[in-house]
């Protein structure tokens, strides 16, 4: 027994001990009274620091919480009371907050525990508190730390998003050299990244001092209500113009308070004509060039630190960079097409090539003219390659390699100037070019490529050639004759000398070859003296009324005198031995031009043969006369046809001992055209020729 008390008494020692110091608060209350029936020290501590300090101290205990609970709380924990001991359920508060003057706010979680009998009925509440503000203070650090972190993290977003629509609008306007795509591509990378209102791009135009409507991105706005954006001059309210007086942009935060503070006037387009909450414009500026504005109209109120403004200033240097990069491409593009413009009407030979990979960048009209290529097939030709290339001669013939071409040397920044060379062309023909090329360089001397001029000189050297041929022959063809006069005369002298008759056969035939070779040679000088007027344009036309048929029969006559070979027989048709054709004409000159063609039939038929001279007037064209010459003679190769009229020009097939100069039938062009007609030939080789003169008749004296 005494040992049973005695252990029931250590236990209640024992568990009093525990109870008092367990970091936890206990107590006992009774389910129906709701008195405090006993509590640990830690509890009497949690409680006495709400209590009257009449309470203190365990005076609660025995007494129902009703008499010493503050009212504030009273009622609370009373009902909470009621229900744990009517229900039986457990009730908890997990976080109590505790303030207490000594010991500042502390955190605690109670417990209220229906504590049953045998028969389950509650008879007893047990209420447990335990401090947690060591775990509610770090939850809180823990919760202020993640609220931070997620500010942060909100910052950083919207950074990343800012930097992601520059980066956007950057990529999209960056490659673009047109304007108007730069427009679009900057609003819509704009509209789509932040969903405003309205994006819209406006372009300066300087001359017309007012901002082009680009692009517009709009969700509200009709096209009608917008039109007021599409020409803004400089001078209106609008805020796209007044954007360009300087180089911050215009922001109005929130709209209804700008207007209400007097800050935009109420009738202002912007306050009027859309419902806008607020808006930003920024002047687009690349260094010192106005190039446009950038601006939108945002669904609610912005700030200038806000993501919005931030963006679009961001995006706008690069808006800028790109107008202005597309603004002097366009520029440069011009000025390059009025260039090409120019070049393409000139008769020399243009090309530009490159330096940095030695291409034909352009040719000129004149150019693939000259060399026989395709119009477009020169540009993008290397001339240093061997393959790309047309073979070039020097004027001997020695192939001139690549690297010494004029283009090619121009490249390494020589300038060469005048130099003639011989191109082959595709088609085998030949061209003589008169070539200059120079280096093309940047201010700071790099050379960016080569500018070559050519013009084709063909045909000025062939007459230079043939004008050299020409004094050969003439001074040949001079002293022909005066070798045979002087020998003559010498012989006559000699005669005389000896008191001989000058009377004889011999003598006479001398004095006539004498009179025959003098008159040659006047025809030659006067001739000469023709090619000098014609190239002083002072041969002029002696026209006076003349019978066609008349000069033309004197004509035949003389010369059937002279010729011994031919026979020289007139055709008429359309008119009698006996008519009239009346022509207002030079005599002497169409004389001339008879006497030409029928001297050269007669020397190209050295065989002899007859040689028609006919003469052809009908009543359909009595404006006119034909007048031909055919022979039977030589003829004239087809490719050398085309060239008898050219000053100088002699054929190849002939006997070379058949004297002349090469200027006989261009004086007949020459002299037949200023009379309003035309000469032409038909000829083949090996079997005659037939000249044709075409004569108007109705020249005005
Ligand atoms: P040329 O003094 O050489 O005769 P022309 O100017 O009169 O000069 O003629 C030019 C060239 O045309 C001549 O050299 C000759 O080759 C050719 N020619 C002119 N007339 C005839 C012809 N009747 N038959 C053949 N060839 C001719």
């Amino acid at each position: 027994m005494y040992t049973d008390s005695h252990t029931s008494d250590q236990a209640q020692h024992y568990v009093d001990i525990m109870l008092e110091h367990m970091p936890l608060g206990v107590a006992l209350y009774d389910a129906q009274d709701l008195r405090l029936l006993t509590a640990n020290a830690l509890m009497l501590t949690f409680l006495d620091a709400n209590l009257d300090p009449s309470w203190r101290n365990g005076r609660t205990i025995g007494h129902p919480v009703t008499d010493w609970l503050p009212e504030a709380i009273a009622p609370g924990l009373v009902a909470i009371c009621r229900v744990v001991a009517e229900t039986g359920t457990t009730y908890c508060i997990d976080e109590y907050t505790f303030d207490s003057p000594g010991r500042g706010t502390t955190y605690w979680k109670w417990t209220l525990d229906p504590v049953r009998d045998s028969s389950g009925r509650v008879t007893q509440l047990l209420q447990v508190v335990s401090p947690v503000t060591g775990q509610v203070l770090a939850r809180q650090k823990a919760e202020q730390a993640h609220a931070a972190l997620r500010q942060t993290n909100r910052a950083v977003e919207a950074e990343r998003k800012r930097l992601e629509v520059i980066e956007t609008v950057a990529r999209s306007v960056r490659d673009s050299l047109d304007t108007e795509s730069i427009g679009r591509a900057a609003v819509e990378a704009i509209s789509t990244s932040f969903n405003p209102i309205a994006v819209h791009i406006h372009v300066a135009d300087p001359v017309q001092q007012a901002l082009r409507l680009l692009h517009i991105h709009s969700i509200s706005g009709s096209e009608e209500t917008l039109a007021f954006l599409k020409y803004v001059p400089y001078d209106s309210p609008l805020p796209v113009a007044q954007a360009h007086k300087g180089r911050d942009p215009i922001i109005i935060e929130d709209m209804q308070s700008a207007v209400v503070s007097g800050m935009i006037a109420s009738n202002h387009p912007l306050a009027t004509l859309i419902k806008i909450p607020s808006f930003i414009c920024v002047p687009l500026w690349f260094k010192d060039h106005f190039e446009g504005t950038l601006a939108a109209i945002f669904r609610g109120s912005i700030h200038p630190d806000g993501p919005e403004v931030q963006t679009l200033v961001g995006c706008s240097m690069h808006i800028a960079a790109a107008l202005a990069h597309a603004r002097l491409h366009a520029a440069v593009e011009n000025e390059r097409a009025r260039l090409w413009a120019v070049l393409d009407q000139l008769p020399e030979g243009v090309f530009l090539t490159e330096a940095s990979d030695g291409r034909i960048s352009y040719a000129n009209a004149a150019a693939t003219d000259i060399l026989g290529v395709p119009p477009t097939s020169s540009i993008g030709v290397r001339p240093s390659r061997p393959s790309q290339s047309l073979p070039i001669t020097d004027l001997s013939g020695q192939p001139i390699p690549p690297e010494n071409f004029a283009t090619t040397r121009a490249l390494s920044g020589e300038t060469i100037s005048g130099r003639e060379e011989i191109v082959t062309r595709l088609d085998g023909s030949q061209v003589v070019l008169l070539s200059s090329a120079a280096p093309l360089r940047t201010e700071r001397g790099t050379i960016t490529g080569a500018v070559t001029v050519f013009q084709d000189i063909t045909e000025r050297k062939s007459v230079e050639q043939h004008k050299n041929a020409f004094l050969s022959i003439a001074s040949h063809e001079l002293r022909t004759p005066i070798t045979t006069i002087q020998g003559l005369a010498e012989i006559l002298q000699m005669h005389l000398a000896h008191g001989q008759s000058l009377d004889t056969p011999r003598s006479l035939r001398a004095i006539t070859d004498i009179c025959e070779q003098s008159q040659r040679l006047t025809r030659l000088i006067e001739e000469m003296l023709d090619i000098s007027r014609i190239e002083n344009a002072r041969l002029l036309l002696n026209l006076a009324p003349h019978d066609l048929l008349g000069t033309l029969s004197q004509v035949i006559e003389s010369q059937a005198i002279i010729s011994k070979h031919h026979r020289i027989p007139l055709v008429l048709a359309g008119l009698q031995e006996t008519d009239t054709l009346i022509g207002t004409f030079d005599e002497d000159r169409i004389v001339q031009v008879v006497n030409n063609l029928l001297s050269n039939a007669i020397k190209y038929s050295p065989t002899g043969g007859d040689i028609e001279v006919g003469l052809r007037y009908t009543q359909d064209r009595p404006y006119e006369a034909l007048i031909w010459v055919k022979d039977h003679g030589v003829g004239i190769a087809a490719d050398e046809l085309p060239h008898i009229f050219e000053r100088f020009f002699r054929a190849s097939n002939f006997d070379r001992s058949i004297s002349g100069l090469g200027i006989g039938l261009y004086l007949v062009n020459e002299l037949v055209t200023r009379h309003g007609g035309r000469v032409w030939a038909e000829s083949s080789e090996g079997s005659g020729s037939t000249f044709f003169v075409l004569l108007p008749l109705n020249n005005p004296p």
